[in-house]
């Protein structure tokens, strides 16, 4: 994790993790403390630096799903053993949790897989890709993220 400080008042801004979920939308921010503005590094310009090709990896969601079974199996697995050290009326928490988080990631990766079979992920980039374009055809805008240390 990198953290980001406001250069005009010290405070801590947020804190992000380079390779980490891509925003697309404007970075420009302001400082809550004194108003000064800054690029929020974890938002981007899809009409400058395109989108990464694993956004629509069918095999990424894939190996997402498997991780998802894997982990609900594990779960399962785990209903039936007596966790030592865990008094009895809590037993059934970690096995559910599991259960849980692999359910979401199953759903999850279908949902995405679907999202990207229909073309409905396709539009809503080509959408964000328009309002990317709107913004920085505005010069002053583009001139703004280029003070403000966006990386071109
Ligand atoms: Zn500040």
């Amino acid at each position: 994790m990198t953290n980001l400080i406001c250069s005009g008042c010290g405070k801590k801004l947020l804190s992000y993790d380079k390779n980490g979920f891509r925003r697309y939308k404007s970075p420009v921010r302001k400082c809550k403390k004194c108003g000064k503005l800054y690029a929020d590094p974890r938002c981007h310009e899809i009409a400058i630096e395109g989108v990464p090709d694993d956004v629509f990896s069918v095999k990424s969601y894939f190996f997402l799903i498997i991780f998802g079974v894997l982990v609900a199996w594990r779960g399962l697995y785990m209903f039936k053993r007596i966790q030592l050290g865990v008094p009895d009326e809590m037993q059934w928490f970690m096995p559910t949790v599991f259960l849980i988080m692999g359910a979401v990631c199953v759903i999850g990766g279908i949902a995405e897989i679907i999202f990207i079979k229909t073309g409905g992920k396709a539009r809503k980039y080509e959408r964000l890709r328009i309002e990317s374009e709107e913004r920085l055809r505005n010069n002053s805008y583009a001139e703004l993220l280029r003070e403000l240390g966006y990386k071109f």
